[in-house]
């Protein structure tokens, strides 16, 4: 199957700062794919070189099988939502929606309607005579969708899109963008530095370091078996276990990383005491001290909370560790 974003081996360097650095990349047509990492990882840079705004200085980019070599921006069939959105001020919602298509030369009558009906599928239908500043952040973030969409394009990009939301609309918005993209079947590649936020959207997730992929897989993959130390602190929540307290706890003498929800008290486990406890909700977080280590335990809601200072104990599966590269 030809791939809808092929990367082979491409670089993009700004004199001595190696933003992407030899980067082999596959995104299949319909995929939902995050890339996750770091603020200066290369994200950004990845997705201005599929947009086109940027060439690489090495390798080679194709877009649905045809070479996107010295292709500019305009001519390949992929459209971008940016951070800051970048409405035109001046111009009414419809008008910006149809900007697109009216510098392809389409005819006001049909670029009207398109317009209109982008509209509709980002739930803004009678928006369309406002200004974009009589707009709310979220409403303006949708009128930034609807604008890339109606350009029909085979891949959308998505530069931390939700970013400037609250939490709340974030979390709506996720979901929209989900199901639009399920309902669509465009390919869809979105940057972001969250983690919750690509693992819960992406059908597949890259995490950036350095100008270079570090692992690639499904969201359980990345965060069941995370590569190396690097991903498992980034993608955040797992315990990562340095080679000497493992090998302590009758494990193998390597890194290893353990998800807290795996941990749970019992009665001949490993010695620990609670140094704190935060209710979360649908669980409760304790950070514990193991043997000079600090541990996060989630407990599931409903167990008991032992008290900040108590003795406990601890168990987990052994095939709940998970051992790791040891590249930081
Ligand atoms: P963020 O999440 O902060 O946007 P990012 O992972 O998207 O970060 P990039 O924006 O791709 O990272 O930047 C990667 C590196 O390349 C950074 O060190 C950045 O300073 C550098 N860089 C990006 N664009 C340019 C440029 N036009 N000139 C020089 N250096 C650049």
């Amino acid at each position: 199957m030809t791939s809808a974003v092929r990367f082979q081996q491409v670089s993009r360097h700004f004199g001595q700062v190696r933003a992407v650095d030899g980067v082999d990349l596959e995104i299949a047509p319909g995929e939902f794919f995050a890339m996750l990492g770091p603020s200066g990882s290369g994200k950004t840079t990845c997705l201005r070189l599929i947009a086109g705004f940027e060439q690489p200085t090495a390798g080679h980019i194709q877009i649905f099988g045809e070479t996107a070599d010295g292709v500019p921006p305009y001519r390949r069939n992929v459209n971008t939502v940016f951070q800051d959105y970048a409405l035109f001020p001046h111009l009414n919602i419809l008008d910006n929606v149809a900007y697109g298509l009216m510098v392809r030369g389409v005819g006001k009558a049909e670029r009207m309607k398109a317009a209109g009906e982008a509209l509709e599928l980002v739930k803004l239908p009678g928006y369309g005579a406002r200004r974009p500043g009589q707009l709310s952040g979220g409403q303006r973030q949708r009128v930034a969708l609807a604008r890339a969409l109606v350009n029909k394009p085979k891949v959308l990009l998505l530069d931390e899109p939700l970013g400037a939301l609250d939490l709340k609309l974030r979390e709506q918005m996720q979901e929209e963008l989900k199901s639009l993209q399920r309902a669509l079947g465009i390919t869809f590649v979105f940057v972001t530095h969250d983690q919750g936020e690509a693992l819960s959207m992406a059908d597949r997730v890259a995490v950036f370091n350095d100008g270079n992929i570090v692992q690639e897989g499904t969201p359980q993959d990345i965060y069941r078996r995370p590569k190396n130390r690097f991903v498992a602190d980034f993608v955040g929540s797992s315990n990562v276990i340095a080679p000497d307290l493992m090998a302590s706890l009758g494990g193998e003498r390597r890194w290893a990383s353990l998800r807290p929800e795996a941990i749970r008290l019992a009665g001949d486990g490993v010695e620990a005491q609670v140094d704190n406890a935060s209710f979360l909700g649908a669980a409760t977080r304790l950070t514990v001290g193991l043997r000079g280590a600090r541990l996060h335990v989630m407990l599931p809601a409903g167990a008991d909370v032992p008290v900040v200072g108590a003795d406990i104990r601890l168990a987990w599966q052994p095939d709940d560790i998970h051992y790791m590269d040891d590249a930081a």
